[in-house]
This record gives structure tokens, C-alpha cells and sequence, in this order.
């Protein structure tokens, strides 16, 4: 039956939202034409999409990449391209201080289907360089999956060195640097095959959206696209709108983040109630030298250490009345947790002293705020930890300072 073409409204300035589970043909020969590649356009939504093609071919650009993928999550990105390109029988090496979910599936999920997944310790250069050396198999080791900076210590790893102890034939170098976001790095450049992100942070800026990618070469990415196939894991139409308006800002949130992230690094490093700051903008960054040598800037994300007891760490997170308690990061709210409490509660003790997760560390991504106000939080929120329990008020449910938070959100960004 034949339908009506429809193109209206197509200079709008923004492109218009694909929700559509399929696409038609007008008859069999238009059909052809498609399959031989003589027709551009969708045959299924679980293939294409033109919102999604929008944001990938922004991203391709960001990375500079030949081309990107879209999915649904950060993880999803992972999983999936750890599945498209790793073989039964064949080793990853990933860093071990990396996000909890990403050491779980290679961990715990890997294995299961015959692959040998091997977390080295990035927190001393020296020795993850000695010990990859020491792992690396070019007969089986398929990928090394380095997560960086990584999270919630910022470490790096020397690019430089891992690819020249791996058989570039054998073995792809994958980056996950989310934490980063394009603005200030860009590993394709130093030697990486792919890079991944989550968007649901600072791509998508905004916490309204869950979303991942890849991108890298167009073989590569090809075959990716093949198992994303498979695996059903794409995004929506809404999303990959929403990741695409959001990557036009990129460049002006980071240079917010990076700005206000190391005035608040810096000035928390010389408050006497801080005892360590994890910033790699920081020269007492243990891996500062590699920042120099990889990053453009620092991110809007700051793990540090309070010279206090957990208990008294504790009331400082619920003595803050501007960041939401929470575990988001890079979008315009500020969100702060006490790490060993809320992303880490499930590891045992060992688990997270083997991570470096103490009962003091603090992280807290700092929104789009103006840095004064988050730090005159910081001040005031230290003193009542620091107080005797009982005497001042850590809080009343009256006034919850996260229903104020979101009352009065409007007006205290500064750009
Ligand atoms: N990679 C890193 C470095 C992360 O921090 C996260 C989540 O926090 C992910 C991947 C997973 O992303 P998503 O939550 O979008 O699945």
C-alpha cells in the first residue's frame, strides 16, 4: 500500500526525534535498492536509527574517531564490547582500581565463558608496568581494558608503555575514559584502539539520561555493531537526543569543571581538616606527571581524604546542604558520598583496602555551582562534624537540606 513520503519542517534547526520501532518500503524493488545499498534509510529499530546516527557521528568527531556506537548505559558500552571482540580461551588485563561493575563482569562474568581476566594495581606506575610486562601474553591477550583516570583516584596509566610491550596485531588498547570526558583527553590520539564512555555523566551533564558509546576505527566498529545487534542493547530515541544536545555544551561545562574543580582541589588541599586530595591537577597527584602528559584538564570530580573518624565523616556528608547524597557525577548537580558507605558497602573490609577505599575518603563531583559556595559548605559542614554529636543540630527533617537543594537550585550556577 503505497504511503505518503513525509519530509516537512526539514530545516529545523534541531533534527527531529526517531521513536519509530520500524521503517517501511513503498513496494519489493524499493526493498531492493535498500539491500544493495542504493537507498539510505532504516529497516528496523533495533539496527537504525537517525537520532542515534546523530549522536554518534558527534561523538566519532569528539574522539576523532571514524566512528562511534551508541548504547543504552556506560556498562552496556562495556560489556558490549567486551563480548564482540574477546574469544573463549583468549586474556584481558584491566586496571584493577577501576569502577566496581566494570571489575565484577570482568571478574565474575568473564570467566564464565572462558575468559581470563586479570586486574593489575595502577596505583604505583612502576609496578603496573613491571607486572604487565609480567601478564601479557600476545599468543592469548585479547584486549587491555584500562580504565582512566580511573575511579575515584584519578590514577593514570602510561599509554606509552602498553603499547610498546603489546603485539598491536594481537591486542586492542581500550580506554574508558569517562572520567576524563573528550575535553580533556583523547586516547585515540595517544595510542589507544578504542575509547568508551559513560554518557550518563559528563556527555549527558544533566543526570536526566543513562547512555554509553564507543568509538573508534570502522572495522572495529562494524563489528560491534553486529553484537549490539544480537544483544538488543540500543538506546532510545529520546536519550540519543538528549546525549546529542548535550554534547554541543561539552566544551563549556568542562571548562567550568575544570576551572572551579581545581580551585575547590587547591583549596581544599590547605584546609588542616583534609589530609589528602586526589586531583590529578594537583602536583601532589601521585600520577601528576602523566596528567601533564595526557590530560588537558581535571574534571569537575574530587576524591579526598578528612583528617576525622568515619563517624564524624559521616556527619560531614549529612551536614552538606548544597551536593545531594548520591553517586552520579559530571552532570549540573553537585552530589557528594562517603565512598566506603554507599558505592562500596557491599565489599568486605579487605576488598576495599585492596582498592585503596578507606572509612575517610570523600567524593564529591561539584555541579555547576559557583566553587565559593561549595567550599563555604565544605567549611561549614567540616565544623559541625568536628563538633561534639548531640550538642549541634547535624540536621532537622523540617528543613532537609535536599528538598531545599532542589527548591533553590535555580540561580546558583554560575554560568
Ligand atoms: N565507567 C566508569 C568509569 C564509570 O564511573 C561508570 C559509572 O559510574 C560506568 C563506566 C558505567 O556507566 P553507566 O552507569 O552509564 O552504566
Amino acid at each position: 500500500m503505497p504511503r505518503i513520503l513525509k519530509a516537512p519542517y526539514v530545516n529545523a534547526v534541531v533534527p527531529p526525534i526517531s521513536v519509530s520501532s520500524a521503517y517501511y518500503f513503498q513496494d519489493t524493488e524499493e526493498f531492493r535498492r535498500y539491500k544493495e545499498g542504493e537507498l539510505a534509510g532504516g529497516r528496523y529499530g533495533r539496527y537504525d536509527n537517525p537520532t542515534w546516527l546523530e549522536a554518534q557521528a558527534q561523538l566519532a568527531l569528539l574522539e576523532g574517531a571514524e566512528a562511534a556506537l551508541i548504547f543504552p548505559s556506560g556498562m552496556s558500552a562495556v560489556t558490549n564490547t567486551v563480548c564482540a571482540l574477546a574469544q573463549q580461551g583468549d586474556s584481558i588485563l584491566y586496571t584493577g582500581c577501576a569502577y566496581r561493575n566494570l571489575r565484577t563482569f570482568f571478574s565474575e562474568h568473564m570467566s564464565r565463558f572462558g575468559v581470563h581476566a586479570h586486574a593489575i594495581d595502577q596505583a604505583h606506575i612502576e609496578q603496573f608496568n613491571a607486572e604487565f610486562s609480567r601478564l601479557y601474553d600476545p599468543k592469548t591477550c585479547s584486549l587491555v581494558f584500562i580504565e582512566m583516570p580511573s575511579n575515584p583516584h584519578m590514577y593514570l596509566v602510561d599509554i606509552d608503555h602498553v603499547r610498546s610491550v603489546i603485539d598491536p596485531k594481537r591486542t586492542k588498547i581500550v580506554v574508558d575514559s569517562t572520567f576524563a570526558s573528550p575535553e580533556n583527553f583523547q586516547p585515540l590520539y595517544h595510542g589507544a584502539d578504542l575509547v568508551l564512555h559513560s554518557c550518563t555523566k559528563y556527555l549527558g551533564g544533566h543526570g536526566d539520561f543513562l547512555a554509553g558509546c564507543v568509538c573508534g576505527d570502522t572495522g572495529t566498529i562494524e563489528k560491534i555493531q553486529l553484537y549490539r545487534n544480537v544483544s538488543g542493547a540500543v538506546s532510545d530515541g529520546m536519550s540519543a537526543f538528549l546525549l546529542s544536545r548535550s554534547l554541543s555544551s561539552l566544551p563549556v561545562r568542562m571548562a567550568h569543571f575544570n576551572k572551579s574543580g581545581l580551585e575547590i582541589a587547591t583549596a581544599l588541599e590547605a584546609n588542616p581538616l583534609v589530609s589528602r586530595v586526589y586531583y590529578t591537577g594537583l602536583k601532589s597527584h601521585p600520577h601528576a606527571a602523566l596528567a601533564q602528559k595526557y590530560l588537558s584538564g581535571h574534571g569537575g570530580v574530587l576524591s579526598f581524604e578528612l583528617d576525622c573518624d568515619k563517624d564524624e565523616v559521616m556527619r560531614f556528608v549529612d551536614a552538606l546542604e548544597v551536593p545531594f547524597m548520591g553517586t552520579n557525577f559530571g552532570s549540573h548537580h553537585a552530589m557528594v558520598e562517603q565512598c566506603a558507605e554507599f558505592t562500596y558497602y557491599k565489599l568486605s573490609d579487605a576488598e576495599r583496602a585492596d582498592i585503596g577505599i578507606t572509612d575517610t575518603l570523600v567524593r564529591m563531583t561539584i555541579g555547576l555551582h559557583d566553587p565559593a559556595l561549595i567550599l563555604d559548605d565544605i567549611d561549614r559542614a567540616l565544623k559541625i562534624a568536628k563538633s561534639t554529636p548531640g550538642v549541634v543540630p547535624v540536621k532537622a527533617a523540617a528543613t532537609s537540606p535536599r528538598i531545599t537543594r532542589t527548591g533553590s537550585m535555580v540561580g546558583q550556577f554560575s554560568i
